[in-house]
């Protein structure tokens, strides 16, 4: 019997019924993940399929039409969709994530979430927030956005800009952070595509994770009203609640390692020089590379998937959790880094061709290094909770 690297995880028919469906959506973008690459952009066929499959509403709570996934459930299915191609899963991650931490943390008056919800369950609409600028760098570590919102007639006129804005040119609404000058707090605003003054400019031309389309968004003056400044930072949010959602992150890491992987193995049990007698895979040097792929992806992920059913069966423990999610994404982001790694020597040379998906996965699966939260942070956290005790 094959030994299937995600049967460990599936725990329900529930599970099982999703994981099938997104089985097939990865696949589908596997297809497409080469010419996405090329042209740096998000493809709308993808988006097109992630919409029919209704795979894009699936955090909403069930009587607005999603599955009320729980955490364990969303890391489970992005790391199947990263399978396929990363890029696809980090995209709609940031776009379910944002939907799961708006249902369970009430950052939004009943109404708007009612509004949002329905948006994105009938008329299909896809969102993300756009926080990072060039000049705070990630907002994670408390840069005061350079985005201004300035009180106009009865809305706010907004201006700044925006780097790395996931799926830039296909999202209807952006969720944009900007420093409100008339209430001297940072808030968040909702802009929607093809409002006047809204453009994007084409900057996205990484090493990795091209297929994300993070462009620039550029505002300006774009008015919105009142209505549309929709949370305010408190006090209280600088020393903000652990977000679980965010373990979509380490869950596409590991899915674009788990698909090198799969290869490695594939190409070592086939390949077979005719120095040699049997395939590859018999070589002493390679299995303990095979071991040590195996060996990282375990650690990561029962740590992952241990940490994402703690928070869903603990709610109460949840305010506790920052340190284990933050380690999380560090062991795994970490560990897809050198599991695609100990691909790419199994492959050899070949592996840095264009036509083979090594180079990609080595190039997609660096830049989660750059996602929240980064290593020196984390490692940070945890000094200081050692310290502290
Ligand atoms: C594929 C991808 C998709 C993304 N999608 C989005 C998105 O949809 N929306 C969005 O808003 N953002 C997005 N981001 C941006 C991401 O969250 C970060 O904001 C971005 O990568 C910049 O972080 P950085 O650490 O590289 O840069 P910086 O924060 O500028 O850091 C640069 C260097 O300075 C150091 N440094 C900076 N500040 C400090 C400090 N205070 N203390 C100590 N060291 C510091 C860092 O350690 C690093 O070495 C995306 C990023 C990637 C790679």
């Amino acid at each position: 019997m094959v030994w299937d690297v995600h049967k460990p995880f599936i725990k329900s028919e529930r599970q099982q019924k999703l994981f099938n469906k997104v089985e097939k959506l990865s696949e589908k973008t596997r297809n497409r993940s080469e010419e996405t690459d090329r042209h740096a952009s998000f493809s709308l066929e993808n988006l097109r399929d992630l919409k029919e499959a209704d795979y894009h509403s699936l955090t909403l709570p069930e009587q607005f039409g999603g599955k009320n996934l729980s955490l364990y459930e969303f890391v489970l299915l992005q790391e199947r969709l990263a399978v396929g191609d990363g890029s696809v899963a980090l995209s709609i991650g940031w776009h379910l994530g944002i939907v799961m931490e708006l249902r369970d943390e009430n950052r939004w008056t009943p109404d708007a979430f009612k509004w949002i919800a329905n948006e994105i369950c009938t008329n299909k609409k896809v969102l993300n927030r756009a926080a990072t600028e060039p000049a705070t760098g990630s907002p994670t570590r408390g840069g005061i956005p350079e985005t201004r919102a300035v009180l106009s007639g009865n809305g706010y006129l907004i201006s700044g800009r925006k780097s790395f804005t996931t799926m830039a040119d296909v999202l209807d609404y952006y969720i944009v952070s900007a420093f409100i000058e008339d209430k001297e707090k940072v808030g968040w605003f909702i802009v929607e595509r093809g409002q006047t003054g809204v453009n994007i400019e084409h900057t996205w031309d990484t090493l990795g994770m091209r297929g994300t389309g993070s462009d620039d968004l550029v505002l300006t003056n774009v008015k919105v009203i009142k209505d549309r400044l929709i949370e305010i930072n408190s006090e209280k949010e600088n020393k903000s609640f652990p977000k679980g959602w965010l373990l979509h992150i380490p869950a596409c890491y590991l899915g674009i390692a788990i698909a090198a992987r799969n290869e490695a193995v594939q190409f070592a049990k086939h390949y077979q020089p005719n120095s040699l007698n049997t395939p590859i895979s018999s070589v002493p040097h390679i299995q303990q590379k095979i071991g040590e792929m195996d060996l990282e992806l375990l650690k990561a992920r029962h740590f992952m998937y241990s940490v994402a059913e703690k928070w869903d069966q603990q709610p109460d423990q949840r305010g506790n959790l920052g340190p284990e999610l933050a380690a999380v994404k560090t062991i795994a982001t970490n560990s897809a880094n050198h599991v695609v790694d100990l691909a790419m020597r199994i492959a050899g040379g070949r592996g840095l061709s264009k036509k083979s998906n090594f180079e990609r996965y080595y190039r997609d699966v660096r830049a989660g290094l750059h996602n929240p939260p980064m290593d020196d942070s984390v490692i940070q956290m945890l000094a200081g909770r050692a310290i502290e005790d």
